[in-house]
């Protein structure tokens, strides 16, 4: 039997360049050797949406049609919504019991999203329940393996405590404890210079972006701050121009890359020039997406998809449901 793979995306935004690197790229390499899962997580999307619910519903088509246009078809992996699942908001009321505020709060990842996104002290509970509510996403389908990007490392380590948890409580192993597997790159810097490219910071490249749209975002991008002129020799480590080219160029291009680098260290070069090369290495990235991308635009079959894997995955996560039930003595 295949092993579970599990990943999921908060539809707070499109899909960008950040996400591919960070787990799109695992998943595509992945997809068949595992029996996939990929969840479309709505209801976490309030942390950030809660002023503005309505745009989720076009955020949770756009984010599955970024998927499917990546080359993650239905008919290779299960696509699942997170309100389509009631289950999964039981299974994250129980995890909640077994896990302290203090450590709740003690979350790394918590801590710098509730700084990076300006929460202040104005985040709701929801958002610190996220981890538990996020081990109720991957627990529900029994995940055993969770491309992500680095920042979700933080969250895997609480599933793995809360599944150990309640495996001791029934005294046997019932649930996995889910592995994270970091991406290539497993935090792709923003085109501001932000060590986080994020669809809540603005600073993304999308891949649904348009030629223009990729060119217009490049032209502005955050380089290196000390250089005023071409000719001031350029810094090429931390510049987001390079390490998208490191990214997202075919090995053919190394060579090409590796002299750019050379030049703008010796001020030989200008940021024009580089932005110019980067455009056409993105656009030509972007292509095939784009192409896929036409064949799925059908808000009738996307919405199909949706309710087909999300009724296959509540059949099971039913059973998963009522397997803890058992264990906390709730089977009157
Ligand atoms: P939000 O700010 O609303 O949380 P996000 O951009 O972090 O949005 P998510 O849907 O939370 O996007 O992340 C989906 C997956 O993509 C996660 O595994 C996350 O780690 C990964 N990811 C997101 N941004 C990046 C990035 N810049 N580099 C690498 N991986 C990323
Ligand atoms: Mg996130």
């Amino acid at each position: 039997m295949k092993k579970r793979l599990m990943t999921g995306f908060t539809p707070t935004g499109k899909l960008h360049l950040g996400h591919f690197v960070g787990n799109l790229e695992n998943l595509l390499k992945l997809k068949s050797e595992y029996d996939s899962y990929l969840l479309l997580a709505d209801t976490h999307a309030l942390t950030t949406l809660k002023d503005n619910p309505a745009i989720i519903k076009q955020h949770t088509q756009d984010v599955l049609l970024d998927l499917l246009s990546v080359g993650l078809s239905e008919t290779e992996v299960t696509y699942y919504v997170e309100s389509e699942i009631p289950e999964i908001y039981e299974m994250s009321s129980f995890f909640s019991m077994y896990v302290s505020h203090n450590r709740a709060l003690r979350n790394p990842t918590i801590k710098d999203e509730i700084k990076m996104k300006g929460l202040g002290e104005q985040f709701s509970l929801g958002f610190i329940n996220y981890p538990m509510f996020q081990a109720a996403d991957i627990l529900c389908v029994k995940g055993e393996i969770v491309p992500v990007g680095i920042d979700q490392e933080a969250h895997l380590e609480q599933s793995r405590e809360i599944a150990r948890e309640f495996n001791r409580l029934a005294g046997k192993d019932i649930l996995p404890e889910p592995k994270a597997l970091i991406g290539r790159v497993g935090k792709l810097i923003g085109t501001d210079g932000n060590p986080k490219m994020s669809k809540s910071l603005g600073n993304t490249i999308y891949l649904s972006a348009t030629e223009e749209e990729v060119e217009k975002k490049v032209m502005s991008m955050y380089t290196d701050p000390t250089r005023l002129k071409a000719t001031d020799p350029g810094h090429v480590e931390g510049n987001p121009v390079f390490i998208y080219l490191d990214a997202f160029a075919p090995a053919q291009e190394r060579e090409q890359i590796g002299k750019y680098k050379e030049l703008y260290k010796l001020g030989q070069v200008g940021d024009v020039e580089v932005k110019k090369y980067l455009i056409k290495i993105l656009n030509d990235f972007l292509a095939p997406i784009r192409k896929r991308r036409e064949e799925y635009n059908n808000p009738e079959l996307l919405k199909k998809i949706m309710k087909q894997g999300s009724e296959k995955v509540q059949t099971e996560t039913r059973l998963v449901l009522s397997e803890l039930k058992q264990v906390l003595g709730m089977n009157y």
